[in-house]
């Protein structure tokens, strides 16, 4: 039994003719760090918010420790929250910001102080505890949201698209500040995020929504080499996976441009040669245009002209065009070919997903 159970939770806003969550499931361990993700709308704020109890459940169950919290009020629930926004007390300085919900509950005044100074070793916070919050930075200010809500010692964390308002680089190191901060605390947490990459990067397990509905649960891992449907195939992992449409038949894949290619045998397992048509998707980082995987593979190799091309730097993301189908390759920046150039490049098929085209299902 998890610490935290959602058990067929609902929501219907008063207002709304549909559910904005529909019969989510999941138990949560003690001091596991999870990852809500999906694009805007479906339904992460709002599972997020039943569960701090600031809306109400329309439907299900939700029990924390052992108690069903359905009906108990929000302050009783023994949650912190962070937020984007991080709504500190712009009159109170960083040290009051972070005592202010002790102070509240009248906890004795040794152990508040005690409680800052540690909050604020931890976070890096010590010479800036008697400065206001217009006087810091971004990043200090996200900080300091923390530190008020790891100096309540609550049973769970909830974070709300805490670092959506930071600047890339910023976000990017208050990313290894929370999950390590999570490794030290050992808290259970549940982070929103639009963002997939902060997902694959801080959860330990990660669910992904799309309008109310869980697509798919589990590890970054998982989802990204087991992805359940299109949607989680496409939406785990940059740049994007490539989706193809394809026909089989008789062990014989044919692309969109008409070239045909011999079933791989990992392939072969997977559709049990069932022919029709499919959704073929490759990750841009399994593409070669390594000489001796061309040669190696020539009925996996593919031409087609570059349309664009991206450097990063260690690598180039090259966009091109199969039929109908936009796709990108990851390919190494020392690549010779440019925009305008046709180029030659095997697609490593035993590392292929197969969706069906109707459903988009995954075939496993
Ligand atoms: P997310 O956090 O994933 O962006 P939300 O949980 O905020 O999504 O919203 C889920 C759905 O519920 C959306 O369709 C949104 O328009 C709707 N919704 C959110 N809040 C309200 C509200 N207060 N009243 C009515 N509908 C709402």
């Amino acid at each position: 039994m998890g610490y935290v159970n959602f058990r067929g939770v609902n929501k219907q806003y008063s207002n709304a003719d549909f559910l904005s969550v529909t019969d989510f499931n999941l138990e949560i361990e003690k001091g596991e760090f999870i990852v809500f993700v999906g694009p805007s709308g479906c339904g992460k704020s709002t599972t997020l918010r039943m569960l701090a109890g600031l809306e109400e459940i329309s439907g299900g169950e939700i029990e924390i420790d052992g108690r069903i919290v359905n009906d108990v009020h929000p302050k009783d629930r023994d949650i912190a929250m962070v937020f984007q926004n991080y709504a500190l007390y712009p009159h109170m300085s960083v040290s009051d910001n972070i005592s202010f919900g002790l102070k509240i509950k009248k906890t004795p005044k040794d152990e508040i102080k005690k409680k800052i100074e540690w909050a604020a070793e931890v976070l890096g916070l010590t010479e800036y505890l008697d400065r206001k919050p217009k006087d810091l930075s971004g990043g200090q200010r996200q900080r300091v949201a923390l530190g008020r809500a790891i100096v309540r010692n609550p049973k769970v964390f909830l974070m709300d698209e805490p670092l959506s308002n930071l600047d890339a680089k910023l976000r990017v190191s208050m990313r290894n500040e929370i999950t390590k901060l999570h490794r030290d605390l050992g808290a259970t947490t549940i982070y929103v995020t639009h963002d997939q990459i902060e997902a694959m990067t801080m959860a330990d397990r990660i669910v992904v929504l799309k309008d109310g509905f869980v697509q798919q649960i589990g590890s970054p891992m998982d989802l990204y080499l087991r992805p359940q449907n299109i949607f989680v195939a496409g939406f785990i992992g940059a740049p994007q996976m490539n989706m193809l449409e394809v026909t089989l038949l008789d062990n014989i894949i044919t692309l969109e441009n008409g070239q045909t290619i011999e079933m791989p045998e990992g392939l072969k397992k997977q559709i049990s040669n069932n022919p029709g048509k499919y959704v073929l998707g490759i990750r841009p980082e399994h593409v070669s245009i390594n000489e001796i995987e061309i040669e190696g593979f020539p009925d996996q190799v593919v031409k087609s002209e570059i349309v664009n091309l991206e450097r990063m730097g260690a690598t180039n993301n090259v966009f091109t065009k199969l039929g109908s189908s936009d796709i990108i390759l990851t390919l190494p920046s020392r690549m010779t070919q440019n925009i305008g150039d046709v180029i030659e490049y095997r697609l490593d098929l035993n590392k292929a997903h197969v969706f069906d085209k109707e459903t988009g299902e995954a075939i496993i």
